[in-house]
């Protein structure tokens, strides 16, 4: 599933072809990408509008228009975007949507397993629609270790589930979580709340540098996910721990375990990842009388 750097890097490689062009024509094949709406009707409004900017929050890539209005795409499991010159669009089955562009060229839209979404929102309901459903951006700079720290406090949930809680951290999935315990050398079963501020530190810095290097690779391609211009990422050879169950530690050798947390599979060093550190067992006895803010889930 595209994670944070995959988005990332298909708004940089889509961004050059888009900004200034107008949506000349559109067509939406499956219902599921805009219900409840008309694919149709959809489209009709679609027609028209000029690209004044192609942002990113989370996961969600945000088409922004000279009218003020958002096309909001999420891609979900499998969802991948290719930009292509006038008349080069080959056929694919699994295409869903295609727009002609005013130069001539085509960006389309494919999804295998079908759960992304394009969500067409008016000026005032974008900011209030992702407020609602996204934390901080974590490459940021307003994204620090003491608001992450304020995420996590009192959280009794593992920290892997926390950190898939898009409301913790914008952008993280299953592969760029893995990759930043094993670096922050936190257990993912650690119940969120009992980091120390060192470990949050560590933590903090850790997110910024896997997605760092998942962004420079263009992204991890497993399945689906490939580049607009139709090359697959890099990322999957340089991952330390995701997916490499008996294979080495990278930093000390011991073979990687898989385990199940926050309802996922995940990859973990069990040397350097421990459940049992002073620091957990100190933050339980703090903890064992104060009484612990509960807290939803949201992986969206
Ligand atoms: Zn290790």
């Amino acid at each position: 599933m595209p994670e944070l750097p995959e988005v990332e890097t298909i708004r940089l490689a889509l961004e050059p072809h888009v900004v200034g062009r107008r949506f000349e024509r559109v067509d939406i094949d499956d219902p599921r990408l805009v219900r409840p709406f008309e694919p149709v009707a959809v489209a009709a409004e679609l027609e028209g509008e000029r690209v004044a900017a192609l942002d990113r929050r989370g996961k969600y890539l945000i088409v922004r228009f000279e009218s003020g209005r958002v096309l909001l795409i999420h891609l979900r499991m499998t969802g991948s975007l290719r930009h292509v010159a006038d008349g080069a669009l080959a056929d694919d089955p699994h295409r869903r949507a295609v727009v002609k562009l005013d130069d001539g060229s085509d960006v389309a839209y494919r999804d295998v397993r079908r759960f992304g979404t394009w969500q067409l929102l008016e000026p005032d309901e974008v900011d209030p629609y992702l407020q609602r459903r996204l934390g901080g951006e974590p490459l940021e700079r307003a994204f620090t270790a003491r608001r992450l720290s304020e995420r996590l406090a009192g959280r009794r949930a593992p920290i892997k589930a926390a950190l898939l809680d898009q409301r913790t951290v914008a952008g993280l999935g299953n592969i760029y979580v893995d990759e930043a315990l094993w670096r922050a050398q936190v257990h993912p079963l650690r119940p969120a709340g009992t980091l120390d501020a060192d470990e949050v530190a560590e933590l903090t810095r850790s997110i910024r540098e896997a997605l760092r290097a998942g962004i420079a690779r263009q992204g991890a391609s497993l399945r689906d996910y490939s580049t607009p211009d139709g090359r697959r990422g890099r990322m999957q050879e340089r991952f330390r721990v995701y997916g490499r169950a008996g294979e080495p530690c990278p930093r000390c050798g011991t073979p990687v375990d898989k385990i199940r947390a926050g309802g996922r599979g995940t990859w973990y060093c069990p040397n350097c990842q421990r459940l049992d550190t002073p620091q957990a067992r100190q933050a339980a006895r703090r903890s064992a009388r104060r009484p612990s803010r509960s807290s939803r889930q949201s992986s969206v």
